[in-house]
């Protein structure tokens, strides 16, 4: 796998612009910045901006390259702390360092409001106090021009006075508001004198109750990043039509740089729903575990999931960077995951459905342990000494009382390998009144570990197994897509009416007994099933282990027929 950081043989068309701007002496350096809103946790889309704005600094160290993580905090009432700490520690964790570079944008606050009043002064915006239904009448639409506002001539002096007094507190939320003075006639209806600023009797939490008035998002983000001497401010396809608004606000306001936007397809996925609203919809109503709940997009979802950062870099590297939207299959991810854990994860065993052995000629006399080696690039991954005694356990589905064609496990009279050990015979089975197997019996046959095919012996296949007396008992966490249909969003109930009841299934496993020591995010391939993670909250030393599925071992959808 490559590294996320090396530059790719192609570049997408915002490096290329990047590459031209420092080749022509445009810009000397890059400065991009990462701007998340604090109303929430970071998920897998905006992993895909991360690596792009750090992605792209890192790229260009030749020439001093940053990326500033900017908390675009200039709306106070959805913003919360909790959100703030979990961003920083997401970006972290994705291998991303902003240095010194962290901003707040509502230490700002003075700018934008100067930059309001530079704008009164130069006759280019006004404090109108129609109500909101009357702007939205008044608006026009695509064949009709805008009427002009009562208030839209008022003198520089009086909307001087009336914004200061906005300021100091002297209206009520929706009396009045401040519109930047465009062009009511424009194609574009952002530019039909937009709405930069509003009241708010909202408590901040950086500014506390400094300020009852609040820059909008079109207004406050071009200033940011100007001030910021922000180079190339990255931003999602859905802001193209505001580019001349951010162009216009960075013309007229006393700004000490001009950054330029420009726009790229944002990532949504499969079985996926990404918006920050929902996200918090689905916690807040307790239909999953909290923001770091496994089956989330959400970074921290995906943390404790056992996705590694590396894979999730590559992942985005890999879909790239373009101008058309569309929706990626959730699958290439899980490919990702795959594909790293694969190289990186040592070798375990343990059984998901255990139905119990009993090795007949199981001798007391210490038989070698089992040497377990099955890492196909790193022995050392799954080396390890395995105890073993006269009963173990193994899957229920690796034995069949009348095998089906082309089943080389374990029936009556059939030999089967238990992986890094020796051949067994079945010799015999129970079943209860319900037809259910409850035991095996089986011999072992001596002198059969580590010989590939011992003469006049049938044995095709290898199962992995746990031994009953010192293996233990673990809760494992399935993990399923929490959404049934490819498309959540668009569902006819809504999202939530199309919940998959089934994206989590708790078992009780039997686990080999190294896994009781292991840490709090172990990650390790149960062989033949699965990638696992020690859960990085429940699994507790000395207590019951508890591993969550990261990825099954091959895309079992597709095997279901669910695509
Ligand atoms: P939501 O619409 O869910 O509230 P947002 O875009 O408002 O998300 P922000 O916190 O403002 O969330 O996003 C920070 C940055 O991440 C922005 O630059 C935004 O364009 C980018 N971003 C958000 N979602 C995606 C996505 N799905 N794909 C790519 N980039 C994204
Ligand atoms: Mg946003």
């Amino acid at each position: 796998m490559s590294d996320s950081n090396a530059p790719s043989a192609k570049l997408d068309f915002i490096r290329e612009i990047i590459a031209e701007d420092l080749a022509t002496g445009k810009h000397s350096t890059v400065i991009t910045r990462f701007p998340p809103e604090p109303n929430g946790y970071l998920h897998i889309g905006h992993a895909k901006s991360i690596c792009l704005n750090f992605g792209i600094a890192g790229e260009h160290q030749e020439v001093g390259a940053k990326c500033h993580l900017r908390f675009d905090d200039t709306n106070p009432e959805k913003e919360e702390t909790e959100y703030v700490d979990s961003i920083k520690a997401d970006v972290k964790w994705l291998g991303f360092d902003w240095g010194a570079d962290l901003y707040f944008a509502s230490n700002y606050f003075d700018f934008f409001y100067d930059c309001a009043v530079h704008l009164i002064r130069e006759g280019k915006a006004y404090v109108e106090q129609q109500s909101a239904e009357e702007m939205r009448a008044n608006r026009g639409n695509l064949t009709t021009p805008g009427t002009p506002s009562p208030f839209r001539d008022r003198p520089v002096d009086e909307n001087l006075d009336l914004f200061a007094r906005m300021k100091a507190g002297e209206f009520k939320e929706g009396e009045c508001v401040l519109r930047a003075k465009i062009d009511l006639a424009s194609p574009n209806m952002n530019l039909r004198d937009p709405v930069i600023y509003r009241i708010m009797h909202a408590h901040h939490h950086n500014t506390g109750d400094a300020w009852c008035i609040y820059p909008l998002y079109d207004y406050a983000h071009p200033l940011e990043d100007a001030l910021e001497h922000i180079t190339h401010s990255l931003c999602t396809l859905e802001f193209e039509n505001h580019r001349p608004l951010y162009d216009w606000v960075i013309n007229h306001c006393p700004v000490p740089s001009k950054p330029r936007q420009i726009e790229f397809a944002r990532l949504s996925l499969t079985y996926t729903v990404m918006s920050k609203r929902k996200l918090l919809q689905l916690v807040q109503e307790g239909l999953v575990g909290g923001w770091n709940d496994p089956r989330l997009p959400t970074i921290s979802g995906l943390r404790r999931r056992g996705y590694p950062a590396e894979a999730i870099r590559h992942f985005c590297k890999r879909i790239g960077i373009t101008k058309f939207s569309g929706t990626t299959d959730v699958a290439l991810l899980e490919f990702d995951v795959r594909d790293f854990l694969n190289t990186s994860a040592p070798r375990r065993m343990a059984v998901l459905d255990p139905v119990k052995v009993v090795l007949e000629n199981w001798s007391t006399e210490p038989l070698a342990a089992a040497e377990v080696a099955n890492h196909p690039q790193q022995p050392e991954a799954g080396n390890r000494e395995v105890p073993m005694s006269g009963e173990i356990w193994i899957e229920r589905d690796d034995f069949m009382e009348v095998p089906e064609k082309k089943f080389y496990r374990l029936g009556p009279d059939r030999h089967v390998r238990l992986k890094g050990g020796h051949i067994i015979r079945c010799s015999g089975f129970e079943k209860d009144a319900a037809g259910n197997v409850t035991l095996i019996r089986a011999e072992i046959l001596p002198g059969t570990v580590g010989v590939d095919s011992p003469a006049g012996i049938e044995c095709r296949a290898a199962i992995h197994w746990v031994d009953a007396a010192s293996g233990l008992d673990a809760e494992v966490r399935i993990y399923d897509r929490l959404f049934s249909v490819e498309d959540p969003d668009a569902a006819e109930g809504g999202f939530l009416s199309v919940l998959n009841p089934n994206s989590l299934k708790t078992l009780t496993a039997k686990v080999e007994p190294s896994l009781a020591a292991v840490a709090q995010g172990f990650s390790c391939q149960f062989e033949r099933v699965g990638y696992f993670v020690a859960d990085a909250i429940d699994h507790q030393p000395g207590a019951k282990p508890v591993f969550n599925r990261t990825v099954a071992l091959k895309d079992s959808w597709v095997k279901k027929g669910g695509r």
